[in-house]
């Protein structure tokens, strides 16, 4: 059974997901870059780790929550890593999104040195982090899953698990292109109704109302339409979201124009200065394209 456990991460999404697991009754150590960030862990129950060994020393399980693919294999395989300093049986749960590939080669590693692994990447966004409602795709053994679900249903509201290792990854990459793509078509309707006389709140309470509606224009329309991008979802963790999606779909030969079409489009946002930016700022790409810019 899991008492103790490692959160490594605790930035936009990994610290409210940390103080749920202290709310939760777990014992939480906390390891980050930013020591401000272990501090305020700390300061609710939690305890800080100034390296990677100790945060992972004593735990029964281990959960990372990181940028990128090199992050979390810095994290597992370097010298101070958690491979080598966690016990033999530790489950360890990786919540970043990251290549699926990676995912599966991290998987075999881990059993190789007596470990246990899975892959479970969220989507919520920080809303979902703070109240704990963030829907998990597990992607590992019936056995692993198992042992992880009381852990993760004190972070999230629906834990589905979707199959076997790097499942979790390519559930994410899915989930990934329909909300950049849903994001692109929002922004369009967005240019496209402010070049005519129409009240565009009021359209778009109208359009959330119908089959256009979804939980990405809920949550996003307005503040695109006041063109507020304070992340929320960074512009360069969609953009690396976007190489993953279109990366994984080529390995397996299947097209995606409009996936291709996003990714460009976030790419370009990310070069323009926007990386820091929320996602939600694909808005401003597609005003440039129509020589209507409001910023910038
Ligand atoms: P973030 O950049 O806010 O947080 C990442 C944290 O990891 C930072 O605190 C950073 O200091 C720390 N870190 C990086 N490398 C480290 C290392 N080697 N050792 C210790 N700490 C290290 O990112 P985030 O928004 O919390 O996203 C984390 C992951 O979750 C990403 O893969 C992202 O794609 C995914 N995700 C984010 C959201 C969102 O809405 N922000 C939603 C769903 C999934």
């Amino acid at each position: 059974m899991v008492r103790h456990v490692a959160f490594i991460g605790l930035g936009v999404m990994g610290a409210p997901m940390a103080a749920n697991l202290v709310r939760g009754g777990f014992a939480v150590t906390g390891f980050s870059r930013s020591e401000a960030s272990t501090d305020r862990l700390a300061a609710m129950g939690g305890r800080k780790a100034l390296t990677l060994a100790d945060a992972v020393s004593g735990a029964d399980a281990v959960i990372t929550m990181l940028p990128d693919s090199p992050d979390v294999e810095s994290v597992m395989l370097g010298d101070n890593g958690v491979f080598a300093h966690a016990v033999k049986g530790t489950l360890i749960i990786d919540c970043s999104t990251i290549a699926p590939s990676t995912a599966v080669k991290l998987q075999e590693t881990a059993a190789e040195r007596g470990m246990r692994m899975i892959d479970a990447p969220v989507s919520g966004g920080e809303s979902g982090a703070i109240d704990g409602s963030l829907s998990i795709m597990a992607g590992g053994s019936d056995e692993d899953v198992d042992s992880a679900r009381p852990v993760l249903s004190k972070m999230g509201g629906r834990i589905v698990h979707v199959g076997g290792p790097g499942s979790g990854q390519l559930t994410k990459a899915a989930n990934q292109l329909i909300v950049g793509g849903t994001l692109e078509l929002i922004a369009e309707a967005i240019v496209f109704l402010e070049s005519y006389d129409v009240d565009i709140s009021h359209a778009l309470e109208a359009i959330q109302g119908g089959l256009a509606g979804s939980a990405v224009l809920e949550r996003k329309g307005m503040s695109m339409l006041r063109r507020e991008f304070i992340p929320g979802f960074r512009v360069s963790l969609h953009d690396k979201d976007m190489r993953i999606v279109v990366d994984t779909a080529r390995e397996a030969g299947v097209a995606i124009p409009l996936g291709n079409t996003v990714a460009a489009l976030m790419g370009s946002l990310k070069a323009r200065g926007f990386g820091d930016a929320d996602h939600s700022a694909v808005v401003a790409t597609l005003e440039l394209l129509s020589g209507r810019e409001k910023r910038g």
